[in-house]
């Protein structure tokens, strides 16, 4: 989609620090990190948000994770442990319309979430 951000990123339309690329999905450097590893994880089909995701796309989701842990993993967060979160919609906060999975760790989480 010409006018989402992240497309953009996959173009290389955008700068993006992609620290991962396959036929499916793309992965780069969160650029405001909320933990000292914050990585974004997309497929490079435009999907607007999990909402859009239907049965055909299970494949792709379920990459998608994969390639989360996969990151988690090169990034020596197995043992400490890290969390995934999609963030969906105006009420989950969503703010680009492209669907990710963001890789947060390094710190410690908590919940309920904010
Ligand atoms: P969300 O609020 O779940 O939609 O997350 C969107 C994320 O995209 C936020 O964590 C932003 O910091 C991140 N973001 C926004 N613009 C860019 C960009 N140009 N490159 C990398 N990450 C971005
Ligand atoms: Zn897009």
């Amino acid at each position: 989609l010409e006018s989402c951000l992240f497309c953009q990123i996959i173009d290389r339309q955008v700068r993006g620090k992609i620290v991962y690329e396959d036929d499916r999905v793309v992965a780069f450097e969160d650029v405001n990190p909320q933990a000292p590893v914050h990585v974004l994880v997309v497929p490079r089909k435009h999907l607007s948000s999990l909402k859009e995701a239907r049965a055909e796309d299970a494949a792709l989701l379920g990459h998608l994770l994969l390639v989360a842990a996969q990151l988690a993993r090169e990034h020596k967060l197995d043992a400490s442990g890290y969390r995934t979160v999609i963030n969906t919609g105006a009420d989950g906060g969503q703010t680009v319309f492209h669907l990710h999975v963001h890789v947060v760790g390094g710190r410690i989480f908590h919940w309920p979430p904010g």
